[in-house]
């Protein structure tokens, strides 16, 4: 099973999606529809999250073990640290590896209930994503990832700090980072030049998400940690009430931002789709990073 990094090397520019595990079998059905339309414009891999507890986790290793086993997809698989064991997340990457799983999101997760509650590390587990890093590696012959935040991690104290734990993620043993979402170019930019600045040169990926609705925005500053810059404030206000024209407003910002990120040399582009195809099919055939076959 091919790697990250090998599909970033090899395609450039790429891009890349990323799915939640479907909860029911409605949702399974949205899931595979867009995961066979994105399929067809061959993505350089694609991720699947992992929940936030119980079954949550056990339909992120199934959905993630179908990519493996029934598409031409590469799979990620995203991992948390949360509530879970060392031996808990030795048999869950040992799995990983058994159904053709290479690559790994390693990640702490955030406190189950409320996200911005006190972080407990479980009795027998990790503290920090840097950990669970080494424990991949320890493992297996695995391409792992690590989280970015462009704004800095809530929990972080500053922007350097935040640079410096980033920095010693990587340096741990993980091959590449994926940016949270985040509102302009300038801004990932800028947590690219502070990763280098400290002399680490691992490849960072930009993540975003396009803005269809006023709810995909909302989830933008919900998850960025960033209020709405008045540079988009202005491209989506006049669409308030206006659902088509809010999309493609909202379609044509992203499209822009992601022209801008890959004049500016990130190896590629990673699309948050919230399970859905056909914005992220767009925004990909607009910056021609779709075959031409399939654009039409
Ligand atoms: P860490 O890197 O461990 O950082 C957590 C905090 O600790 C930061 O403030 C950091 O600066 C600090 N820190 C790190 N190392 C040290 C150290 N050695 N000493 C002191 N402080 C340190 N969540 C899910 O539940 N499931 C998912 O699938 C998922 N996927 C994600 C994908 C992406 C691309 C991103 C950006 C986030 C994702 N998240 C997911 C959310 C993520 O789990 C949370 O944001 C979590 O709070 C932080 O995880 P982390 O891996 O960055 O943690």
């Amino acid at each position: 099973m091919t790697s990250v990094l090998e599909r970033l090397a090899g395609k450039t520019p790429a891009f890349s999606v990323e799915f939640f595990p479907p909860r029911d079998a409605a949702d399974e059905q949205v899931l595979w529809r867009a995961i066979r339309e994105l399929e067809a414009l061959d993505p350089a891999f694609v991720s699947i999250t992992y929940g936030a507890g119980g079954s949550g986790r056990d339909r992120t290793i199934r959905a993630t073990g179908r990519v493996a086993q029934e598409t031409t997809l590469v799979p990620m698989a995203h991992l948390t640290a949360v509530d879970h064991s060392v031996a808990e997340l030795r048999n869950v990457i040992g799995w990983y590896a058994a159904v053709g799983v290479r690559n790994i999101l390693a990640l702490r997760g955030d406190p189950p209930g409320d996200p911005n509650g006190e972080w407990t590390a479980h009795p027998q587990g990790l503290n920090y994503a840097e950990e669970l890093v080494r424990l991949c590696r320890e493992l297996g012959d695995f391409c792992v990832g690590v989280a970015a935040f462009p704004y800095g991690h809530p929990r972080s104290a500053d922007l350097d700090t935040d640079t410096e734990h980033l920095v010693r993620k990587l340096r741990a043993g993980a091959d590449f980072a994926i940016a949270q979402l985040f509102f302009e170019a300038d801004d990932f930019l800028r947590l690219r030049d502070r990763v280098v600045a400290r002399g680490c040169d691992a490849a960072l990926l930009p993540g975003l998400m396009p803005l269809t609705t006023p709810r995909t925005l909302a989830k933008t500053v919900e998850l960025s940690g960033a209020p709405v810059p008045d540079s988009v404030a202005r491209a989506l206000d006049p669409f308030t009430g206006d659902a088509a024209g809010f999309r493609r407003a909202g379609v044509e910002l992203v499209t822009r931002m992601g022209e801008r990120l890959l004049a500016e040399g990130v190896p590629g582009l990673h699309f948050y789709t919230l399970n859905r195809s056909k914005a992220t099919r767009e925004v990909v055939a607009d910056l021609g990073l779709a075959p031409a076959r399939t654009t039409a």
